[in-house]
């Protein structure tokens, strides 16, 4: 050891004398002392490893305060986190899907600070059960006799099979083996569940005489499943639900339908897309109906169950219910989302997916000049900003072939590559996703909040300054 690495190491600030500091101890204010210790040793630590490596750090007080200032922030903060999505993908499963409507986020909040009823019925002073506060709601909304509510989707799904389907031989279309993503495969779902599949058909066309050969062979259930992340075009047809359901119950059968995103609008009227209504299915006579309280309905996640009550009573006394049931937090914000569908109207403005989805390409337009113009008015050096129009999408699994007319923010950084600003971005503290489209960084304006606007325009020009720092 050099006696000027010695005498470097010697200089180290000792971490009790640091803990004494006005500033760290100020930080006690909010932090745990654990906290506070462990990021003052980390620093002088870290100080060491880089003296022992041969470099000459700066080894005031100050600076090694600055540093486990950083240490603090990071220990600390919150991993999960909100982030600006600019991405113009609605229902972005990687970002969370459904941002929750305000009266929503009250009702959980509301739930999460104390006790409620959750199991408890107040009029009679008697145990309750969880599922009664969304129940008539559903009903209500779709047609159907009873409903009950789970984790999400797959769980119901996997649920309803799994007390149904057991040893049973269930039917589906071959054109209808989807994966939905995650590993979620309909047919291994089905095995799993206890069921003997009965494929049918072929992958772009089934007909009802061939549900019919299965049943008359003594299937006691059809499963119809929403392909809804992909589209077969061309040369396909599959029976309409109702002569499906028809024939199923002439046979003493029920039918399964897993509809996916399940929308309670019929989004088609506002000329978007051709996803049917849970309504619509209940009304075609299906027995059971299984759909996603986060994709279009957009409501907490959750797998809502509805159809005819003498299956979801089953159900419901299934043991496995038990292992995949709904909280209270997303009971609470489903059951006000819920609430704004009995005028539709009103979820239309204020379901924050509804209204994302259908905003018109004038006023994501007008958006986008006024961010553009803010930005350049900041960065006019160091990067080329312009609007352009682009193509949001569904997301979600809902819609894929689905095209949503946009307009986006398109930023040529001249001081770093496109990938040092995208890193950058998503390096802050309020991370922002955007896409790469032809080497510009793209920010599409239908999914960020109108009260997100600032922060952006300051979350662009500080990660330019921070990427042209690091690109030396
Ligand atoms: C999305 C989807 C599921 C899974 O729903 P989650 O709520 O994500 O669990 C199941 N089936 C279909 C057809 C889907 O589109």
């Amino acid at each position: 050891m050099t006696s000027e690495v010695g005498v470097l190491l010697r200089d180290l600030p000792p971490v009790h004398r640091l803990l004494h500091s006005k500033e760290a101890q100020s930080w006690l204010q909010e932090h745990s002392r654990t906290d506070v210790l462990l990021s003052l040793q980390s620093a002088v630590d870290t100080l060491r490893a880089s003296i022992l490596a041969g470099e000459r750090p700066e080894v005031t007080d100050e600076a090694t305060l600055a540093m486990a200032r950083t240490y603090l922030h990071r220990r600390t903060g919150q991993n999960l986190r909100p982030v600006i999505n600019a991405t113009g993908t609605v229902l972005h499963t990687n970002l969370g899907r459904a941002p929750l409507a305000k009266q929503a986020i009250a009702a959980l909040v509301e739930v999460a600070q104390g006790y409620s009823n959750l199991e408890y019925r107040l009029e009679e002073g008697v145990r309750g059960h969880r599922y009664e506060h969304v129940e008539a709601l559903i009903c209500e909304l779709t047609g159907a006799e009873a409903a009950l509510v789970v984790n999400n989707n797959a769980a119901a799904v996997f649920l309803v099979l799994t007390e149904l389907a057991k040893e049973q031989k269930v039917v589906i279309s071959r054109g209808e083996l989807v994966e939905i993503g995650g590993s979620f495969r309909v047919s291994e779902v089905m095995r799993a569940s206890g069921a003997e599949l009965v494929e049918v058909g072929t992958t772009n066309k089934t007909h009802v005489r061939d549900y019919a050969d299965a049943l008359e062979a003594g299937a006691k259930l059809v499963l119809r499943v929403h392909t809804s992340n992909f589209r077969i075009i061309g040369f396909t047809s599959r029976p309409e639900l109702s002569d499906l359901t028809t024939l199923a119950h002439e046979h003493g059968a029920a039918l399964i339908e897993d509809l996916g995103s399940g929308s309670l609008i019929d989004l088609r009227e506002r000329g978007i897309g051709d996803e049917p209504t849970v309504r619509e299915s209940i009304l075609a006579g299906v027995d059971v109906v299984t759909f996603s309280g986060d994709k279009l309905l957009g409501g907490a996640q959750a797998g809502i169950i509805c159809g005819k009550a003498q299956w979801i009573t089953r159900i419901r006394q299934n043991q496995l219910a038990r292992a995949v049931r709904v909280d209270k937090l997303t009971l609470a914000a489903l059951e006000a989302t819920l609430r704004l569908y009995i005028d539709k109207g009103y979820a239309m403005a204020h379901v924050p997916v509804l209204r994302m989805l259908t905003r018109a390409p004038e006023e994501l337009q007008e958006e986008a000049d006024r961010v553009a113009h803010d930005l350049a008015a900041i960065v006019a050096g160091q990067a080329q900003v312009r609007v352009v129009p682009t193509m949001s999408q569904v997301g979600g699994g809902a819609l894929p072939s689905e095209q949503l007319p946009s307009y986006a923010v398109a930023v040529s950084p001249h001081v770093c590559s496109v990938s040092a600003l995208m890193e950058q971005l998503r390096l802050r503290e309020r991370p922002i996703v955007a896409r790469v489209v032809k080497e510009e960084v793209l920010l599409d304006v239908r999914t960020i909040f109108p009260e997100e606007f600032v922060m952006l325009v300051q979350g662009i020009t500080e990660a330019l300054a921070q990427a042209a720092q690091t690109n030396g």
